[in-house]
């Protein structure tokens, strides 16, 4: 085993604890990455916030991360030390189910090795995440980073961005396709930019007009405020895809009233349980749909494109030793987009 160090969480209130964390030592087909930059994701703050405490198993968050390749094991040829690579938040999955096939790892039926508070499919161990120095992880679920994306600012898109690229491929988002994000967080903020460069009208749909310059700087064309009952009247049936990035709980029918015919509303944010009037999917023969994370293929294709059009996510970067500030902004959300921690002062 080999040693690192780590930001963990003890319980669901306490502050995360700077303390060393143990790496399997490299299989044949493993890759060691030296984390860079991993974003804060609020998966991170839903683990934390569930942490039951003492005698539950460890958790260090973190599943969104650039670094730097430091050693590769004996079969692994698409690596070699040195090189910029991302990670996201799947490690592994059965390789050999329709969904593994399909390139959809996210949604492997033998269920994906997630990046942290996961289990190791040959080990068995609790795999512990990116808040930490080092990650050890198989080489197929390692992405070359590509050049000329800021390695800070491009961590955030190996979980928010895959997550809002997967449904706008997976819905034929391109020129003239009207496209509404609602929620101009982490998710929004992203799946904002990535719709205006595949060309798609894109509009955000936010509670309170002062997101207006915001949403305009990321490229948008217009902000639709959904407290404003005569905008959001004369908006009905308008987008032809509406992205719902909201994580609170909310009432889904003033979004689905804004769907076009035949229409599709993909609720990404809020992952509970909803409730939806038939009749408002009915009246316009409207989808409701949902997505997570993605599969290899999109993430691979998701980073080319975002190197392509310059897209990275909007950041705040901050030492991890600031972690405890960050998941306590980001709670609350006072957050400009999306924080991210720069791993480099665990080795003082
Ligand atoms: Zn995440
Ligand atoms: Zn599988």
């Amino acid at each position: 085993m080999r040693t690192t160090l780590a930001w963990h969480a003890d319980g669901p209130a306490t502050p995360l604890r700077r303390a060393p964390i143990q790496r399997r030592d490299l299989r044949s087909d493993d890759v060691a990455v030296r984390v860079d930059f991993c974003g804060v994701c609020h998966s991170d703050l839903h683990a934390i916030h569930a942490h039951g405490g003492a005698g539950q198993p460890p958790l260090v968050p973190g599943h969104e991360f650039t670094g730097t390749v430091t050693e590769v094991g004996p079969t692994v040829t698409a690596y070699a030390v040195g090189d910029p690579v991302a990670v996201g938040n799947i490690v592994d999955s059965c390789g050999i189910c329709a969904m593994c096939l399909a390139g959809q790892e996210n949604f492997c039926h033998d269920f994906p090795t997630l990046t942290y508070d996961g289990t190791d499919r040959h080990g068995g161990s609790r795999t512990l995440g990116g808040y930490a120095r080092e990650y050890v992880l198989r080489d197929r679920f390692v992405h070359a980073l590509p050049q000329g994306l800021d390695p800070a600012a491009a961590a955030p898109l190996l979980c928010a961005g895959i997550t809002v690229w997967e449904p706008l491929r997976a819905l034929g988002v391109g020129p003239s396709t009207r496209v509404a994000v609602a929620g101009l967080g982490g998710l929004g903020h992203l799946a904002v930019k990535l719709a205006v460069a595949l060309g798609a009208d894109t509009t955000v749909i936010s509670r309170t007009p002062d997101k207006a310059a915001g949403a305009e700087k990321l490229g948008a064309h217009r902000l639709l405020v959904s407290t404003d009952e005569e905008a959001m009247a004369a908006a009905r049936d308008s987008f032809d895809v509406v992205l719902d990035t909201i994580s609170a709980p909310h009432d889904l029918a003033p979004y689905l009233r804004t769907v076009a015919m035949d229409g599709t509303l993909c609720q990404l944010g809020h992952l509970g349980t909803v409730d939806v009037a038939m009749t408002d999917l009915l009246i316009g023969r409207k989808r409701l749909t949902s997505a997570g994370s993605g599969g290899l293929p999109a993430t691979a294709e998701l980073l080319a494109f975002a190197a392509k059009h310059g897209i990275v996510a909007e950041v705040e970067v901050l030492p991890s030793s600031r972690v405890d500030e960050a998941l306590e902004r980001l709670g609350r959300g006072d957050v400009s987009y999306r924080f991210v921690l720069d791993l480099s002062d665990l080795d003082d």
